[in-house]
């Protein structure tokens, strides 16, 4: 008797059939902190018996497995940013993966159409908007950055951080290189200041006076409002209101967090199974309610924080058409010498 018959039939007369499989296992390279997914892993452990051995790195997955070629003990990686998922592909670090659960949980629009990359949470970038300074109505959209009556208000991080990247990038594909451009280009005519520090740093900002509207991650808001390190947070986020832009037209830009299964991987069907899991509705809930995003799949309940900014109309642009103009976008930011 072969090997593999041998064992399977030792696993029906123990009853392991659909049981946990023992020794099984798979490896991680998480982009992702450790409080938002080692909860998720110790679940799905529980569930499958598949142990997951995760690597948390802050950055740099994609050149580890670049210097670790083919002999990386990576199966999967989880990161954030349709950029970060669009570089592994086009680094050839991932392999596709075919999943009838992975198409039911996720929405196309967030799913790389070969099945390199899955979208696992979705975040949308907002403006926020000074409560006092900014009447309501006055920014609605994108666009409305760049009225001339918002000359020297606008704050923003660097226009070549991947969130800016990705945002220009939605333009490019929405509106046409040239409108791109010159949306890229109003905008920085338009800034209180250098583009300079991060997300929550606009919304400081904003807190001072510095400017009166800012670009950010609809998480940041989350994370500001609880913050009991850092309590004065909470004051900046109460100065902004928070809009979620182009609700008449195209709808808000949003991005991901996702996952993709690496091509030297050596536990391909754990690290699937790892992936189908956190799609599903138990991880998704928890996955997306611990930094205030919200979930990819339909569906499932939003934390009672994000669910309080209200309903919201996303642009229902396919991400990895994102992805397409993400170089694009990088050389307009450099056109309009946006960070100078
Ligand atoms: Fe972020």
């Amino acid at each position: 008797m072969k090997r593999t018959a041998a064992l399977s039939v030792l696993s029906v007369l123990l009853g392991l059939a659909a049981g946990p499989v023992f020794g099984a296992e798979v490896n991680l390279y998480s982009e992702r902190q450790p409080f938002l997914v080692d909860p998720l892993l110790k679940a799905f452990a529980k569930s499958s018996g598949i142990k997951v051995n995760m690597v948390y790195l802050k950055k740099g997955i994609l050149e580890r497995l670049k210097a670790e070629g083919r002999n990386s003990p990576a199966d999967a990686i989880l990161t954030s940013d349709i950029g970060n998922l669009h570089n592994h592909v086009k680094a050839g670090l991932l392999q596709p993966v075919s999943s009838g659960k992975l198409k039911a949980n996720i929405p196309a629009r967030y799913r790389h159409p070969g099945g390199l990359w899955y979208g696992l949470t979705v975040r949308a970038r907002v403006i926020f908007a000074h409560k006092d300074r900014v009447k309501p109505g006055e920014v609605t959209s994108y666009e409305d950055l760049t009225k001339p009556s918002m000359k020297d208000r606008v704050c923003t991080r660097s226009g070549k951080h991947m969130y800016n990247v990705a945002l220009l990038a939605s333009i490019v594909a929405a509106k046409g290189e040239v409108a791109a451009s010159a949306w890229a280009k109003k905008l920085k005519a338009n800034l209180a200041r250098r583009p300079q520090g991060n997300d929550r740093a606009q919304v400081k900002a904003v807190f001072h006076g510095e400017c009166d509207v800012a670009l950010g991650n609809t998480y940041y808001m989350g994370k500001m409002v609880t913050n009991e390190k850092s309590p004065v947070q909470k004051k900046w986020a109460a100065s902004v209101r928070l809009i979620f832009p182009n609700q008449k037209d195209r709808g808000t830009h949003v991005n991901i967090s996702g996952a993709g299964v690496t091509k030297s991987a050596k536990n391909k069907s754990e690290a699937v199974k790892l992936i189908e899991f956190l799609s599903g509705d138990f991880a998704q809930k928890i996955y997306a309610e611990r930094n205030f995003e919200y979930p990819v799949k339909p569906g499932v309940a939003l934390h009672p924080i994000v669910a309080s900014w209200g309903k919201f109309k996303a642009d229902n642009l396919y991400l990895d058409k994102v992805a397409e103009q993400r170089v694009l976008a990088s050389r307009i930011m450099d056109k309009v010498a946006y960070n100078r």
